[in-house]
């Protein structure tokens, strides 16, 4: 008999955990079919590129690191590897007050591991400095379980580290509050670094290989705007039941099997890859013992704000390809990239293409303001620091409410306990995606490669698929 996967979720984790599906039941010979379910009415989830006027506006994702390689291998796997383009490198800066701080070269994360630029930046005291150094000297700590980020970065480096550079370049990438979030979970690297070498910076600069040059980029995106990955992977889907606009209401276990319960029926499932979020999980796993670990789990809200202007309307943009901001100082963008510079061929020739970030933790809220009032709160903060001449041509707000999953403190012993939970209780119901281990793109791609190659083994164990 044949063997239905049903894969819940619909962005790149789903996606990509179907096109695996797609690849076996090619080879099955009819024993294994999947469907696809997705309760919005389009596929991509976080990924979406909006077109206007010749640029290319990335609303969510705008590229993808490339260091982890999963994201780059499945472009090139599904015919992408020609529209792959590199970001353009140069200085970024930390916002402080109302001066733009270039990061000092050779900071990794925001630990330095080259002297000369940390002792020359402005961006810290000469306390700060002193107490940064003091790195070398401080003792490895004998914390042995999880801590938050802020703590041991602040025990290691100080406040100041932490407040001016640290922060600002991690909650860029986390949201919510580097004081609550997960070491383990997220830079797991630097606490070995500590229990090995004792000293970060020490320790850091040992592991840089090479002497400081001239990087490449690091990211990498696709030319014609991420959501051409959708498109390709919606393409690939050829046997599946692919359906937009069915959200699954609930999943119960029946006998050896799955019922899917979604608002037009119910859907039989030999096993399920769960790709949507952990907020989603407890509503659909009614049992509440099993998805206790994560019921508490925060998310973060933020909005983008991309504006695009005439060339000549904006001035004084330093080299460069944007800012993070410190959450000292009194603004409420958090970021802003100059995103003609760091991704030319999104942005007509002439124009320029800011992208600025709202929504710090304590000032979610600001989100719900409309349209226009969110553009102009951006826009009176990056006055403080460039000129602008003019209204831009046009700018889009794309509000992303409890968006980013916090991993804060035990989050990896948390989601050992519910994939432990379910593996006793729901045998061949697998979790994939930015909730649970990592939220990058390729991290997520990691995922739903393993939950696929998961499911299919365990059809395979049961000589389903020959
Ligand atoms: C503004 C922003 C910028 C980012 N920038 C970057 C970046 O530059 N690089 C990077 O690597 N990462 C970035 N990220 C993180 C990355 O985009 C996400 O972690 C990733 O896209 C998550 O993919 P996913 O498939 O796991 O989840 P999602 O994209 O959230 O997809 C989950 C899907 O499940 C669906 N769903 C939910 N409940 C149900 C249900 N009951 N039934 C059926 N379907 C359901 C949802 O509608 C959704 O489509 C960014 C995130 C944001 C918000």
């Amino acid at each position: 008999m044949t063997k239905n996967i049903v894969v819940i979720g619909g962005g790149i984790t789903g996606l990509t955990a179907a096109y695996r599906l797609e690849q076996a039941a090619r080879e099955s010979n009819g024993q294994l079919s999947y469907t696809l379910l997705e309760a919005s009415p389009r596929l991509g989830g976080k990924i979406r590129t909006l077109y206007k006027d010749g640029f290319i506006i990335e609303r969510g994702p705008d590229s993808f690191l490339e260091r982890k390689t999963s994201a780059a291998e499945l472009c090139k796997e599904i015919g992408l590897e020609d529209e792959l383009v590199r970001n353009t490198t140069g200085q970024s800066y930390v916002l402080i007050d109302e001066t733009l701080h270039p990061i000092p070269k050779g900071a990794v994360m925001g630990v330095p591991t080259s002297f000369r630029p940390f002792i020359t930046s402005k961006m810290f005291t000469p306390v700060g400095k002193l107490r940064a150094s003091a790195d070398i000297f401080i003792p490895k700590s004998n914390e042995t379980g999880d801590q938050s980020v802020g703590a041991f970065f602040r025990r290691r480096l100080g406040d100041q580290v932490v407040d001016h550079l640290i922060e600002p370049l991690l909650s860029g990438i986390y949201g919510g509050n580097i004081d609550r979030l997960s070491l383990f979970a997220t830079f797991p690297q630097f606490y070995e670094v500590e229990q090995k070498k004792r000293s970060l910076i020490l320790g850091m600069k040992q592991s840089r290989t090479k002497p400081l040059q001239k990087k490449k980029g690091q990211f990498l995106t696709l030319k014609n705007g991420l959501e051409t990955i959708v498109e390709r992977l919606a393409e690939e889907l050829t046997l599946g039941d692919i359906r937009t606009g069915m959200a699954v209401t609930d999943v119960e276990r029946n006998g050896d099997r799955y019922d899917v319960h979604t608002e037009e029926g119910v859907i039989q499932a030999d096993g399920v890859i769960f790709a949507a979020g952990h907020r989603n999980l407890s509503e659909v796993i009614k049992d509440e013992a099993i998805v206790q670990p994560i019921v508490d789990m925060p998310s973060a809200s933020l909005a983008t704000v991309a504006m695009a202007f005439r060339e000549e309307a904006v001035e004084g943009l330093k080299d460069g390809t944007g800012f993070v901001v410190s959450k000292k100082s009194d603004y409420d963008i958090t970021a802003c990239t100059w995103t003609q510079k760091k991704w030319p061929h999104t942005t007509p020739e002439g124009h320029v293409l800011l992208r600025a970030y709202v929504g710090k933790p304590g000032n979610e809220g600001i989100i719900e303001q409309s349209d226009d009032a969110i553009v102009g709160i951006a826009l009176h903060d990056l006055k403080k620091v460039i000129q602008i001449h003019e209204a831009p041509l046009f700018s889009v707000v794309t509000r992303w409410r409890q968006a980013t999953p916090q991993y804060v403190v035990g989050h990896k012993e948390r989601i050992e306990q519910l994939k432990s939970a379910l593996n006793e209780h729901y045998l061949r119901f697998v979790l994939a995606g930015s909730s649970y281990d990592g939220l990058g793109l390729p991290d997520c791609i990691t995922q739903a490669n393993k939950a696929a190659e998961t499911m299919l083994s365990f059809v395979q164990d049961k000589k389903i698929l020959s």
